[in-house]
Formats: structure tokens, sequence, C-alpha cells
């Protein structure tokens, strides 16, 4: 593979700034392997609203499908805050991306170098390697989506809101194994989370976990969780989990339990697989920080770029297939941060460094 070509759209916020860096280090990792980048920008979010009147304006949408893989930096800020709420970064631009190109597998790994135990809200002891564990989380279906969705006058005068949550056999078989992939390269323990004590589509979803699993990967360990045991277990011992695999609006707030437990949004990256593949083989997807544009520190030099450096690893990795350049600057953000290069938010005192000389360390660490 000689080209790799994909869309970049840095968003708000702290978005340019870490782009820039997660450009460079992709630049220079990719050089010394003799691959080219075709990559072109475009404006999503806030910023696309204030130059185009809309968060996800049809140019940004057809360089995206004529692309590979989406590099995509956080949206929104408090500028746009006060707009409706259908037409707010988020909701207007990164709901439809998901919508349109079907990304239905969200992949956060939860990683703490032992090196950063400090930097959790959890006891060090609790915690004394750190943290490794990965959500997946379904993306496309469930309560966010279903139908109907609405708010509706009732003929008492009172007001009742309906949203719908609906999961098909499917949707349930095509995320477990997206989770089973997960797990047979790394600890081959899968998690199941869901609510089977109360919801319909739980028990379904339960149902065809354990039948996709033993029909397609019996050297799994499956187990399953009911959600609310699964927030106090992560907080308790999140390292008894290998793989979450949970849907839509569970993953949505273990995920963010998640990221809280590891530290800092700053080092945590993120993709979301679509259904298609691209050209290579490999399925197309959008590669995200955890976090968002951290208004509070955005244009001060203080944000930490590993989140979106390491996203763009996952791209390699997911879309592209370059798994060997993928460890190679993953490995060089750990080197990097474990010698004791440290952004504001994962240092405990001592000098910190800014955004780009972050990026520095990391490709001096290539
Ligand atoms: P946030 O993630 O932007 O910030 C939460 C805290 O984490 C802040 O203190 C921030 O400084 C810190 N932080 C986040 N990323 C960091 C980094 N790379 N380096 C250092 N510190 C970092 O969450 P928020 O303040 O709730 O949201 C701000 C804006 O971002 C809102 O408009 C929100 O809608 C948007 N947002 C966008 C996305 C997305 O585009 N996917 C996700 C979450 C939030």
């Amino acid at each position: 593979m000689d080209t790799l070509k994909f869309a970049v759209l840095p968003g708000d916020g702290i978005g340019p700034e870490v782009m820039a860096v997660a450009l460079n280090v992709l630049r220079r990792a990719a050089e010394a392997e003799g691959i080219t980048l075709e990559h072109s920008e475009a404006d999503a979010g806030g910023i696309a609203i204030d130059r185009h009147g809309a968060a996800l304006p049809d140019e940004t949408l057809r360089l995206c499908g004529e692309s590979e893989a989406i590099l995509f930096g956080s949206i929104g800020g408090p500028k746009w805050e006060n707009l409706p709420p259908k037409d707010q970064p988020e909701r207007a631009a990164l709901l439809p991306l998901r919508k349109h190109f079907s990304l239905f597998a969200n992949i956060r790994p939860g990683l703490l170098y032992p090196e950063l135990v400090n930097a959790s809200p959890l006891k060090a002891e609790r915690i004394p390697d750190g943290i490794d564990i990965v959500c997946i989380r379904e993306l496309t279906g469930g309560l966010y989506f279903g139908q109907p969705k609405e708010t509706r006058e009732l003929p008492d005068g009172d007001i009742e809101a309906v949203d719908t949550m609906v999961y098909r056999k499917s949707e349930i078989e095509r995320i477990a194994a997206v989770a089973v992939s997960t797990a047979r390269a790394r600890g081959k323990r899968v998690c199941s989370v869901d609510k089977a004590n109360v919801l319909e589509n739980s028990v379904l979803w339960r149902r065809t976990v354990t039948e996709y699993v033993a029909a397609n990967a019996p050297e799994i360990e499956l187990s399953h969780m009911y959600v609310d045991n699964a927030a106090m277990q992560l907080a308790r011992d999140p390292n008894q989990f290998d793989v979450i695999l949970t849907e839509n609006m569970f993953g949505d707030i273990l995920s963010d339990e998640m990221a809280v437990i590891c530290g800092s949004l700053g080092m945590l990256s993120s993709a979301s697989l679509g259904t298609v593949n691209n050209r290579h083989g490999h399925r197309f997807g959008l590669y995200e920080p955890a976090g968002g544009t951290a208004p509070d520190i955005a244009g001060k030099n203080l944000a930490n770029p590993c989140a979106q450096v390491l996203s763009a690893a996952m791209m390699l990795r997911f879309s592209f297939g370059l798994d060997a350049l993928a460890d190679r600057i993953e490995s060089a953000v750990r080197r990097a941060v474990t010698s004791g290069v440290r952004t504001a938010d994962i240092s405990f005192g001592g000098k910190n460094v800014g955004t780009a000389e972050m990026g520095e360390a990391i490709i001096r660490n290539l």
C-alpha cells in the first residue's frame, strides 16, 4: 500500500491544534515506510456553521465519501450552544455522519499507563498496573434512533415524550462480531452488558450474543452483566474486564465512565467503524479523540495531542490494515509520556510541555 487517502475534519476549539500534531506524527511515521498521505481538509461543526451556514456542508460530506477514512477533531463550543438543539454542531454534524456512513461500531480503548495511575480518580492500589480495557458500543441503533421519537400532547391536556428502543438480531450479531475480533487480539474475554431483567431489547441482545459466540467463537470466554452492576464494577475493579460489549445508550454512559477512571480525556482515542469496506479491503471508519473541544484550554497551547495521535494510529490499524505502523505510533506515545514528557492534564507537578512540544517528543520516539 503506498497512498492513504483520508479526509481531515479538524473541527473547533482544540481540534485544529491537536490535529496539526497528529498529521505531523502520521507524516513522519509514514515517510519512514515509503507511504504517502493524501489528505484533504474540510470544515465540520461550529466552524462550518460560521463559514457555510451548516454544521455538515455538502462539500464536507462529498470529501468524506471520496475518502477511505475520516480523521476527526472535536466539534462544538459555547459560541454555538444557544442554537436550537437540532442545529447544534454535534447533533447536526456528528450524528448525520454516523448515520450516513453507517458507523455502527464504536471502539474505545480505556488505557492508562502504569506510570500515570496518579491521574486516575481511583486509588492507585486498585490499579497498580494501570488500566487496559476496551468498550465496544453499538452506535446506530437503540434508543437514540428508534422511531417514534416525539413529544405529544394528550387529549387530557398532559404532555408525553416517547423514545423508542429498537434492535434487530442482525444489528446485534454484527456488533458482537466486532467485540469477538477485538477480544481475539487481546485477552479473549467479552463481557456483554445489558438490562435483561427489565428490557425486551436486552433479552434479545443477551440471547443473540450468546448464540453468536457459541457458534462463531467458542474460544472466547463470554459473560453477561447488568448495566447498573457494570457501572459499579468499572469503578471498583476496571481490569476485571477485557472487552465490554454493549448497546448505544449504555455504551455512551459506560465509555464516559471509563474515560474518567483512565485519568485524562487527552489520552483517549476512539474509532467508529462502518459497514462498508474501502478499496484496501478494510472498513471505512471515523477516528476521533474521546474528549470534546476543551474550550477552557483552546488556543493556549495546553491541549494534550495524544488522543488525536492515537486516533490516527487506530485509523492506520482499522481502515488501512497497517498494524505495525499503528503499533509504532502507539509505542512512541507511550515512550514519550512515560519518559516524563507531560502536558498539564497528565502531569503531577514539574515542568509541563505544550501541545507542539508533546508532538515533537512523540516524533523523537518513533
Ligand atoms: P471536553 O471533553 O471538551 O472537556 C472536558 C475537560 O477535559 C475539560 O477540562 C478539558 O480541558 C479537558 N480535556 C479534553 N480534551 C483534552 C485534551 N486533549 N487535553 C487536555 N485536556 C483535555 O468536554 P466539555 O467541556 O463537556 O465539552 C466542550 C465542547 O465539546 C462542547 O461544545 C461539547 O458539545 C463538545 N464535545 C464534542 C465532542 C465531539 O466532537 N465528539 C465530544 C464531547 C464534547
